[in-house]
């Protein structure tokens, strides 16, 4: 199967090909068509398989399908610095046609460059839990109401690394209503579990 037989828009099939995607993946074969449906989705992959791009690719159409307001779109929350820098990469790859804007909230280095980034308005933003809080609480025009897609990627190592309680914090101010969540974990364990209960509606499970 092509992207295109998935589901996937002419545009994004281009992007994918200018990337040397020949094929999809076998996450981005179960998970795509079940994505674009508008379904939650439970992931089970690891790092290397492709799973970036398996959420990525129907957020870039949702994204392009949008009529609304596409400031702060989708959010990814990601358990390392590298693993954050890896996915906002691969999502301007993939919607560089498209000129999609991220910024990446990570620990580290300096809040007001990435402060900055966030008063531009981007249509999707990959964090690390912590600089996300640290950025909802004193970054002025930042607010995460219009959140259309919510991303935990390697869930366990995100739980592993103690994010608990501030994923249980940032459920709390995230809209319901009109979101749609995707957990992505290599490892299903009671814990992921829990976070999924907290978290998704009605998903369906892909796992490879
Ligand atoms: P990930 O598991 O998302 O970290 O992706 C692992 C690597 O596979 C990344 O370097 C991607 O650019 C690449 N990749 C993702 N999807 C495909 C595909 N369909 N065909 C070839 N390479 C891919």
């Amino acid at each position: 199967k092509s992207f295109a037989d998935l589901g996937v828009m002419d545009s994004l099939c281009e992007a994918c090909e200018s990337l040397g995607y020949k094929n999809p993946t076998p996450i981005q074969a179960e998970a795509i068509p079940v994505a674009l449906e508008g379904r939650d989705l439970i992931g089970v992959a690891e790092t290397g398989s492709g799973k970036t791009a398996a959420f990525a690719l129907p957020i870039l159409q949702a994204l392009l399908n949008h009529k609304g307001n596409l400031a702060f779109f989708a959010l990814v929350l990601a358990p390392t610095r590298e693993l954050a820098y890896q996915i906002s990469q691969q999502f301007e790859a993939l919607g560089s046609l498209i000129s999609v804007k991220c910024a990446v909230l990570v620990g580290g280095i300096e809040m007001m460059p990435q402060s900055v980034a966030l008063g531009k308005k981007p249509h999707i933003v990959v964090a690390t839990p912590g600089r996300l809080m640290d950025h909802l609480e004193k970054t002025k025009g930042f607010s995460l109401r219009n959140l259309q897609y919510l991303v935990m990627d390697e869930a366990d190592r995100l739980l592993d690394l103690d994010f608990g309680p501030q994923l249980d914090k940032l459920f709390k101010i995230l809209p319901r209503e009109h979101r749609h969540t995707y957990l992505f974990s290599a490892t299903m364990s009671s814990k992921v579990e829990n976070l999924q209960r907290a978290s998704l509606r009605n998903p369906a499970k892909v796992s490879i």
